[in-house]
């Protein structure tokens, strides 16, 4: 068996450890005769382990106590509604920050709930920056300020923490959450669908200071009320218990690697040497500003478009798996997570420099 490198944008790679170790416990969950996807989501065995990976998560980004953790279903495109039922709190207009595609489509969900007051957009720049602090035209009476921290398709990530001025800050951490330290008593809500840093596709996970449960929009879903999740521990109904699971052993894979601020210094390192090794290169090409490149996801254009099957049947044959761009935009993406080996992008750039050298 092979294992390749999977630069995909998500469902992404899982730490090998952790797979491994999934693998080993599938049919005999710790002695117990019973795999942990058999066992019910109110058993000792399976309370024990989601309260561990609770704390894990708090650990690895310091949660404070007056947050609740959700473990949810529903994906991070269900909390594009889920927040403005939950947070307008009889307020009729929210603000929106618009860098890309994932921007977009909280925007055009949070439009069958409220006016939406799109603050900054970066779509004239073709979604290749985010806006600076000053650039934001925040309204008096929004009820929060929405951002999508990393655009996992534009390859474009904030490089400060915005000021809601005084209004809670919700983001969209989906593709960079536990990618590095961030200050979580900075926002009111956080939320991040698990496919890329946390685990496998169908958990979502969601991060929300408690006084602003409580006050959902008439008519909204029980099952979209964060605080029926909180006061249930996220057990109103059947959780995504192999998800929860799984994410667990991601938490402590991480607190293994030193923690987020240990894997941000190497996310940081080999997000660099592949820009470097984009812009030293006469062929490959990165359109985002400098300082909004995300360390996530690096998408990059061929100067031939013309060679870009080429570029990934070659790349494949090299075991370097999933570079293909989003179809929205074409052109190449490396997914970089924290499972992603610093030798797959290594192994990336020196397959890069290779094809140039071929077909440059
Ligand atoms: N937001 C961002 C930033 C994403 O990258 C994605 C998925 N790629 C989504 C939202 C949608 O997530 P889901 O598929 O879990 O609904």
């Amino acid at each position: 068996m092979t294992r390749k490198f999977n630069f995909s944008a998500g469902p992404a790679a899982l730490p090998e450890e952790v797979l491994l170790q999934a693998q080993q416990e599938l049919l005999d969950w710790q002695g117990t005769g019973l795999s942990i996807m058999e066992m019910s989501h109110r058993s000792d065995e399976f309370v024990a382990v989601a309260e561990q990976a609770e704390r894990d998560l708090r650990e690895l980004m310091q949660i404070p106590e007056q947050y609740q953790v959700l473990f949810l279903q529903g994906g991070a495109s269900s909390q594009f509604a889920m927040v403005p039922m939950n947070l307008l709190r009889g307020n009729g207009r929210a603000d929106y920050i618009n860098t890309g595609i994932w921007s977009k489509k909280a925007i055009a969900e949070a439009k069958h709930y409220c006016d939406v007051n799109v603050v900054a957009s970066t779509e004239s720049n073709n979604f290749t920056s985010a806006p600076s602090q000053n650039e934001l035209r925040l309204s008096d009476d929004a009820a929060y300020l929405h951002y999508t921290t990393n655009e996992t398709i534009g390859g474009v990530e904030f490089d400060y923490i915005p000021d809601a001025a005084g209004r809670p800050l919700v983001a969209d951490m989906s593709s960079d959450i536990l990618a590095k330290p961030i200050k979580v008593d900075r926002f009111g809500l956080i939320y991040a669908g698990a496919q890329k840093n946390i685990g496998p596709a169908g958990l979502t996970v969601v991060i929300v200071r408690d006084d602003l449960l409580g006050n959902t929009l008439p008519g909204t879903p029980s099952m979209y009320d964060y605080k029926l999740h909180a006061d249930a521990g996220s057990m109103n109904n059947t959780p995504p218990t192999f998800g929860w699971y799984l994410a667990g052993l991601v938490f402590q894979w991480l607190k293994n690697q030193g923690g987020v601020e240990a894997i941000g210094q190497v996310n940081h390192r080999k997000a660099a040497k592949l820009y470097a090794a984009i812009d030293g290169s006469g062929i490959y090409a990165n359109p985002v500003a400098k300082a909004n490149r995300s360390i996530m996801n690096v998408p990059f254009t061929l100067a031939d478009s013309r060679l870009d099957q080429v570029f990934l049947r070659e790349a494949e044959e090299a075991n370097l798996m999933n570079l293909q761009g989003h179809r929205s935009v074409g052109g190449m993406r490396a997914s970089l997570y924290n499972a992603v080996p610093e030798q797959a992008v290594d192994a990336l750039i020196s397959f890069m420099a290779d094809f140039e050298r071929r077909h440059g």
